[in-house]
Order: C-alpha cells, then sequence, then structure tokens
C-alpha cells in the first residue's frame, strides 16, 4: 500500500461537493459519526464574516444574509484552471467571487473582518476538513491525525493530488485517497456479501450534489475487484438545481416586465435553496409549491413545479447518465444480464426518473436501496482506515480492494500525438517503461508532457505537468535512449521518472504531479493555524460573553417584581444592568475577554452582597449565578 504510516485513531472523511460526512470503525462496528447540531452530515460551506470564520451547518444557515462570503462547491474547483469551462459555467451561479491567480489557478474572493481575502480551493476544502476532523475528535475522545479521504472515482491527478492537499493544509495525513463508488461496494459488500456464496457482479450507481460515478466491481469473498469506473465530475445535484434556477429566472422575468433576479445573490441563493428543496419533495411527491416573499425588488414569488416538469429541464443530463453506465458496462466488458446487484448511493440516487431509467436499461433489474446512500462513502472509507491502521477484526483486515485507473496517462510526443502507457481501466498499483529517443544531432533537453485522458492529439487532453530532460550525453539523433517509468500509486496519484540510459547518465528526473508547490502548501499551513488561533480566540471572546451576559439576565430575572430594601440599592442594580446591556450592544465585535471578566466582577460586586440579603430573607438557599 502506498499509504503513510497512521499514528492513531484513523477515520474515513466523505468530503462532498454540498455535505459531507466521517465515519469510525470502533469495537468492529462503523459508527457515523454526528456533528455539534447531531447531524449525520454536515454542509460543505465555509462563511466569512466581520467577526468570525464559520464551518458546516454554521455556515449554512447564516447563507442568504450574506451569500457573498459564504463559499460552497470548492469540490467543483479544486485541482481546475480558471479557465476550465466547467469553471466559467459555474462562476455564472456563484454568489462569490472567482478570479484566476498564480498559474491559472481559481481563487476564491472573499471580505473577512472587512478586508478581501483570496483562498484557493484547496484552502476552503481543508477548512470542512478540519470541521469533520473536530467533529471525529469530539466523539473519539482523543486527537485524530489519520483519516482516509474519498474522491469521485472519475476525479482526475490534478483533483486527487489537490484533495491531498487539502488534508495536508488541514494537518491530516492522508492514508489514502479512495474513490467513492468503491468505499460504497465495501459498505454493501461488509454488510451482505459473507451471506452470498461465490461472485457477485455489482454496479454502483453514484450521484451526489457536483459529481456521477459508476463503478462496475466484483465483490467475491474476502475482496474487491473494480472492472470499470466512469462518470462525470461535474453532473450531480446542482446541475439539476441550475435548471430549475435558470428556468424560474425566466419565469419571473416573463411575469414582471423582464426584470432579472440573476445578478441580485440574495435572489438568486433563496431561489436556489427553494428549487433544492423542490427537487427533494418532488422524489416523492408529483408536485410542490415554490413561495418566496419579497424575491425581488419587493415582488413575491409563487409557482408549482412537477415531476415531470422537473423531469423535461434535466432530461438530456440524466440521458447522460445512462449513456456513461452503458459506458463503463462496456469497458468492464460485462453484458448488463451479467449484473447482479445495483447499489445506488449519493443523495439523487433517490431522483424516480432516473431509478426508472437505470432499471428499463438492467431489463427491470431490481434497485438495491438497503444501504444509506448519504453515508456508504463515508462508511466504506472507515473501513479502509481500519484496515490500513491496523483496527478491526480479521473479516475487516482480510479485505482486498483492487482498484483501477479512470482515464489514460502517458507521454506527449512530437507531432501533438499522445503515446499512452497506461491504459484506463489498468488495475492499479501499477507500473510501466516506455523508450523514448532525440530527434536533432546532439540534442541535449528532452522536453516530456505528462498527459490523461483519451483524447488521440496531445493539446486535446489533460496536461499534468511537463518536464525537461537535460544533460543527455551529446549523440547522433535517434541513438540516446531516455527510459521513462510511469509509477501509478494505489491511490491513483503518479510519479514519472526519466534516465539517459544508453550513456549510463544519472541524470533522471522524478516528478509527482502536483498543482500546488511545497512552499505554497506550507504558506496555507501557516494560513490555516493562524485562523485556528483565531478561531480559539473568537470561541474564548464569546464564552465570556456569553457568561457575563447570562449574568446580567440572571440578576434581571431576580430583581423582577421583588421589593428591595431600599430604592437605592435597586436604581444601582437597575443602572448596572443598563449599562451592560449598554456596553453588549455598542460593541460591534466581540471584545477581549479580559474587559468581559472586568465588567463581570464590577457587576458582582454590586450585586453580590443584595443577592445575600435576598436569600437571607427568603430563607431558601441560593443557587450561585456563575
Ligand atoms: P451527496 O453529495 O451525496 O450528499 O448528495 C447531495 C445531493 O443530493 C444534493 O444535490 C441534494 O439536493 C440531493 N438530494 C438529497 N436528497 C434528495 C432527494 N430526496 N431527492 C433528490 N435529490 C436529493
Amino acid at each position: 500500500m502506498d499509504s503513510k504510516v497512521p499514528r492513531g485513531p484513523a477515520v474515513g472523511i466523505d468530503l462532498g461537493t454540498t455535505y459531507s460526512c466521517v465515519a469510525y470503525l470502533k469495537d468492529d462496528r462503523v459508527e457515523i459519526i454526528t456533528n455539534d447540531q447531531g447531524n449525520r452530515t454536515t454542509p460543505s460551506y465555509v462563511a466569512f464574516t466581520e467577526t468570525e470564520r464559520m464551518i458546516g451547518d454554521a455556515a449554512y444557515n447564516q447563507v442568504a444574509l450574506n451569500p457573498v462570503n459564504t463559499v460552497f462547491d470548492a469540490k467543483r474547483l479544486i485541482g481546475r484552471k480558471f479557465a476550465d469551462e466547467s469553471v466559467q459555467s459555474d462562476m455564472k451561479l456563484w454568489p462569490f467571487e472567482v478570479i484566476s491567480g498564480i498559474n491559472g489557478r481559481p481563487m476564491i474572493v472573499v471580505t473577512f473582518k472587512g478586508e478581501k481575502k483570496q483562498f484557493a480551493p484547496e484552502e476552503i476544502s481543508s477548512m470542512v476538513l478540519i470541521k469533520m476532523k473536530q467533529i471525529a475528535e469530539t466523539y473519539i475522545g482523543s486527537e485524530v491525525k489519520d483519516a482516509v479521504i474519498t474522491v469521485p472515482a472519475y476525479f482526475d491527478n490534478s483533483q486527487r493530488q489537490a484533495t491531498i492537499d487539502a488534508g495536508e493544509i488541514a494537518g491530516i495525513n492522508v492514508l489514502h485517497i479512495i474513490n467513492e463508488p468503491t468505499a460504497a461496494a465495501i459498505a454493501y459488500g461488509l454488510d451482505n456479501h459473507f451471506s452470498i456464496t461465490g461472485t457477485r457482479n455489482v454496479l454502483v450507481f453514484d450521484i451526489g450534489g457536483g459529481t456521477f460515478d459508476i463503478s462496475i466491481l466484483t465483490i467475491k469473498n474476502g475482496g474487491i475487484d473494480v472492472k470499470a469506473t466512469a462518470g462525470d465530475t461535474h453532473l450531480g445535484g446542482e446541475d439539476f438545481d441550475n435548471r430549475m434556477l435558470n428556468h424560474f429566472i425566466e419565469e419571473f422575468k416573463r411575469r414582471h416586465n423582464n426584470k432579472d433576479i440573476s445578478k441580485n445573490p440574495k435572489s438568486i441563493r433563496r431561489l436556489r435553496t427553494a428549487c433544492e428543496r423542490a427537487k427533494r419533495i418532488l422524489s416523492s411527491s408529483v408536485e410542490t409549491r415554490i413561495d418566496i416573499d419579497y424575491l425581488f425588488e419587493g415582488i413575491d414569488f409563487s409557482t408549482i413545479v412537477t415531476r415531470s416538469k422537473f423531469n423535461e429541464l434535466n432530461a438530456d443530463l440524466f440521458l447522460k447518465c445512462i449513456e456513461i453506465v452503458e459506458k463503463c458496462l462496456t469497458d468492464a466488458q460485462m453484458n448488463k444480464n451479467a449484473i447482479d446487484d445495483v447499489v445506488m448511493i449519493g443523495g439523487c440516487s433517490r431522483i424516480p426518473k432516473l431509478q426508472q431509467m437505470l432499471q428499463e436499461l438492467l431489463n427491470g433489474k431490481n434497485l438495491c436501496r438497503n444501504i444509506n446512500p448519504d453515508e456508504a462513502v463515508a462508511y466504506g472509507a472507515a473501513v479502509q482506515a481500519a484496515i490500513l491502521s491496523g483496527q478491526g477484526n480479521d473479516r475487516v483486515q482480510d479485505f482486498k480492494i483492487v482498484e483501477v485507473t479512470p482515464l489514460s496517462l502517458g507521454i506527449g510526443l512530437n507531432g501533438d500525438v499522445m503515446k499512452v502507457l497506461i491504459p484506463r481501466n489498468t488495475t492499479i498499483p501499477t507500473r510501466a517503461t516506455t523508450s523514448l529517443t532525440t530527434s536533432i544531432d546532439n540534442q541535449t533537453k528532452m522536453r516530456l508532457p505528462v498527459l490523461e485522458g483519451e483524447r488521440a492529439r496531445s493539446t486535446d487532453n489533460n496536461l499534468l505537468a511537463e518536464f525537461v530532460l537535460s544533460g543527455i550525453q551529446i549523440a547522433r539523433r535517434r541513438v540516446p535512449q531516455i527510459e521513462v517509468i510511469f509509477d501509478l500509486q494505489a491511490n491513483g496519484l503518479l510519479n514519472v521518472s526519466a534516465r539517459d540510459k544508453l550513456m549510463g547518465n544519472e541524470n533522471s528526473i522524478a516528478m509527482k504531479s502536483g498543482r500546488l508547490s511545497r512552499d505554497e502548501i506550507d504558506e496555507m499551513i501557516k494560513k490555516s493555524n493562524k485562523f485556528k488561533a483565531d478561531d480559539k480566540k473568537h470561541r474564548k471572546k464569546d464564552k465570556a460573553r456569553r457568561a457575563f451576559k447570562d449574568y446580567i439576565c440572571v440578576i434581571t430575572d431576580s430583581i423582577n417584581g421583588r421589593d428591595m430594601s431600599s430604592d437605592e440599592k435597586k436604581k444601582k442594580v437597575e443602572d448596572g444592568i443598563k449599562e451592560a446591556f449598554r456596553w453588549l450592544d455598542a460593541a460591534e465585535e466581540p471584545a477581549e475577554v479580559h474587559e468581559y471578566e472586568e465588567r463581570m466582577k464590577e457587576m458582582k460586586l454590586i450585586w453580590e452582597p443584595i443577592s445575600a440579603e435576598f436569600c437571607r430573607e427568603s430563607d431558601v438557599p441560593c443557587r450561585r449565578e456563575n
């Protein structure tokens, strides 16, 4: 295994586009860990305000008030370039700003504590990971340093590397990057396959908020062999929401004198939330209402949307899903009748039309719904984390997982041609070598573009990295022999090296395809630690503020309706309370902890003697207010 050495409890994290989930294998049982709000999944949202940074439910709950500084969908940006078509089209509907940064990488711009700040998608994802780590630590009761993180099977090398970078920025030792459908198959396999004899071919249909993945795997006693994967890293629930959103933007225009709400982030956010809700309802009802008061320029918006309208708006996207399933069957060289089980995961696997189309394709095969579509991926990742960290019983430890590479990998040659070294759907880990030579006399340098994709031309494929092998021995053309080695690890990450073989020249370059440099990651880790310190400080201030406010409220309750032995004393307490509230309201952001403590001390000096007097009068033991 290519994993790094674990150092304690290891968890599985499903880092989703819209929601994330963390699980832990304890006493041979997988626990899906609930967050501080009691929820089993946590929104992958990060918000920045005048005073603090919020992650998860807290960020999601304030999104309508602060849409431009609430970031979501980092998974749709991670490992991509600003100029990518998908980034350009997503940006049109995001309320937050995205700009082009160093090397054409997308950067998210927000206002935090009154200042403009830029964050890489890896940093935003690292914040979500920090939250998931904290959720796990609260449950386990000790520090969690190790995790298995899931990615869509169809994530390319840059997206995988960027996810590992996000883990590193969050202070997580990423033991392994596992494909989401494979993780779901582990959950399914551990739940069912011990009662199954022989071999079962399983199709995992995974459609979440932002990505669509298909894997065909064989589960047999003791393990999982992935036969083929296919998918689209930009196809999911949010695309379905966007179709509805655009439809209603047009409907609003039609109904209200061509008024365009699309430039108003708050209106768009409210309409988007309503569309997402409608989509969920339409999985169990045939129609639903959307009612939004004062959506735009004081105009209310009310409409009815039917399941058939929703299906019509998304017909081509649903069809695309089915075509991808067909492609995966072809790649796995499997007839559809050979599929024994169909496992449905991801929130959108509940959409009836998608279920119906898939069933029709598979000649009416029943779809398995006995695993939780929102939790199966984290469950499988937790099992993988346990395997890698030596936890769990023999049944867990003996589980073997064999994955495949989703895209072909190769080298770009002269003439704009890609030479494939590792074809897609090859079992990983794997290693491939090829021999290249020079094209002109006395050539001492060779440029080696490392590519990923299925197209014949180099320029049509994804350029992962490019390196130059220099110091080639001077010789006539076609004499030197350059050996190029592709080393693809079990988590889908690639190392490439090249050396001049013929002349014994040791000049070789090992390349790890990655997007962020070591320095950039270190800088982001520093920034993240500063945030951690900031968050801690903010929480302390907030605690002190609440303690002071609670104290004042208790005093207010205590004096309400009570006679005091002297009006002077009463006035002193009332003035103290008034002043305390004035000061609390005037503070634009939380004051320093010592200021609350000083105020508390002053108030105690006024209140404690009077409180003691009350106790004596009432003959009842007094409770202490703090
Ligand atoms: P995931 O990434 O697996 O957490 O899936 C999240 C996506 O599933 C979001 O786009 C949700 O709106 C969508 N989703 C959740 N529940 C349902 C449902 N009952 N019907 C349709 N879509 C749903």
